[in-house]
């Protein structure tokens, strides 16, 4: 029994409700840099400045750092899983750590040179909003295959290709195009481009793994961050504002690329809660019918292992099992029992005269013929080729005398079919053993009863031995 219930099937109305009342939250959760925006933009004075050369310097180092980091455990994601979103996630993060860090390094020109300062940051955002768009495309493609993975080649070609941004930024910060508004806009206004692209893709293409859902808020902050950019003026609170969605958009980020990296290390194999518990109850209930199977199989197994194939009576081990349980109960004051050791007569020339397939329809026959003879609670098993014993519980000498009497009549007055053929000439003789009388070992009393046998067979055989 599952002791997990998923919420499955037809969705009912409360479902529907929450679940759409969840996305509305996660919306409203994700727009939240927008509220900010709107406030800043209607009720402060856009010509408010703030203008802290130390503090800016700090918290882009502390960025640069961060973001170090983070492409440090994108990468490990990737080389583990070959996820392409990954490897473009750690291409963006490279990109950006690589252009923004010299807008921190350029603080100090602000007032020689405001470009130098100002558009390593568009910059950085307008590559890794690139860089995470084309990740999303490549979003369930296969993964890379593991040589691919650990090259460096293609690393060291992008960090080049980072470098030569950071080149040209500079040669077009000290360019006349610099101060014209397209030259930044065009950077900003690419990077929202390509972030709102992101979220329209994402929610077109309905992606809703969880960490799926973690980039699309933080892709949302991004583009928002470059909106506030856009409005915001150097040093102005929606300028500063713009910095603080950028960096809350990134930290999320930061927080699913660790959760990959603590789980699957891939961003698209990570289930939703809902998606463990039904997969969880999938697989208890596969569990529970392997278990089922085995318990089956291994009674099967149980089964053979006790059983000769040819006739169905029980084996040599697990007869010697069925008189060790006797002799205990025995010992502990029960009556006695006995054994009989029956072979069949001449069966060599049965063999000889009919075939080997005639013989082991004989068999056969015999033990059905013999099970009919004996008690049901007598245990009946085939410890040799056609030499068979009978235990016959809780039957003194005089007892099992009579029953193997009985077992010898009934098999010498019977007939045998095998295809074409009807014997009615079988025969066997018996021996009859007494535990305790006859012996107070397995041993002992096994001997007995097949010395007797062997009595009755110099006799004359078809005939019982039992003193
Ligand atoms: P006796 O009366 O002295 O017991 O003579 P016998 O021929 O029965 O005894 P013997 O031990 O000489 O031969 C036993 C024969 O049983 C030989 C063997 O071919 C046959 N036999 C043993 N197992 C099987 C079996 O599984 N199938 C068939 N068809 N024959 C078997
Ligand atoms: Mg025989
Ligand atoms: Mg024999």
């Amino acid at each position: 029994m599952s002791a997990i219930t998923v919420a499955d099937g037809l969705p009912s109305a409360a479902q529907l409700v929450t679940r759409t009342y969840a996305r509305l939250l996660l919306t409203g959760f994700a727009l939240i840099p927008a509220y900010l925006i709107a406030y800043l933009f209607f009720f402060q004075d856009p010509t408010l400045k703030f203008e802290n050369h130390t503090f800016h310097e700090i918290a882009i180092a502390v960025a640069t750092l961060e973001g170090v980091f983070v492409t440090y455990v994108t990468w490990r994601c990737y080389e583990s899983s070959g996820e392409p979103l990954l490897r473009w996630m750690t291409l963006g993060f490279l990109g950006f750590v690589l252009i923004y860090a010299l807008h921190g390094v350029f603080t100090g020109f602000a007032h020689q040179n405001i470009w130098l300062f100002l558009l390593y940051g568009p910059a950085s955002r307008f590559v890794m909003s690139m860089l995470l768009l084309i990740g999303l495309l490549s979003y369930h493609r296969p993964s890379d295959n593991a040589d691919w993975r650990g090259s460096p080649r293609p690393w060291l070609r992008w960090v080049g290709f980072f470098l030569l941004a950071d080149l040209a930024v500079a040669y077009v910060a000290n360019s006349p195009i610099a101060g014209a508004l397209p030259t930044r806009l065009s950077m900003e206004g690419g990077a929202l481009v390509f972030s709102a692209l992101n979220v329209t893709m994402l929610l077109l293409r309905r992606i809703r793994s969880p960490l799926m859902v973690i980039f699309a808020i933080s892709v949302t902050s991004f583009a928002l961050s470059s909106l506030a950019f856009i409005l915001g003026r150097p040093w102005n609170h929606m300028w500063w504002l713009a910095h603080a969605i950028f960096a809350s958009g990134f930290f999320l980020l930061s927080y699913g690329v660790v959760q990959a990296f603590l789980t699957t290390r891939s961003f698209s194999t990570i289930y939703s809660q809902e998606e463990l518990m039904a997969k969880l109850s999938e697989e208890m209930a596969r569990t529970e019918n392997a278990v089922q199977e085995l318990k089956r199989a291994n009674q099967t197994l149980a089964h053979l292992a006790a059983t000769d194939p040819l006739t169905g009576a029980a084996n040599r081990r697990q007869f010697i099992e069925h008189i060790e349980t006797e002799i205990s109960r025995v010992k502990r004051g029960g009556a006695a029992f006995s054994l009989l050791s029956v072979d069949l007569d001449n069966f060599k020339s049965i063999n000889d005269h009919y075939g080997h397939r005639v013989g082991d329809d004989i068999l056969k026959g015999f033990v059905q013929k013999s099970l009919d003879a004996i008690r049901p609670y007598d245990d009946f098993a085939r410890v040799g080729g056609e030499e068979f014993m009978v235990l016959l519980p809780q039957a003194a000498l005089a007892g099992a005398h009579a029953t193997a009497e009985r077992l010898r009549a009934a098999i010498a007055s019977a007939s045998f079919e095998s295809g074409a053929h009807r014997l009615s000439a079988v025969t066997i003789s018996i021996g009859v053993s007494e535990f305790g009388r006859d012996g107070d070992t397995i041993d002992a009393i096994l001997r007995v009863a097949d010395e007797r046998m062997y009595i009755a067979k110099h006799q004359g055989r078809n005939r019982v031995v039992a003193a």
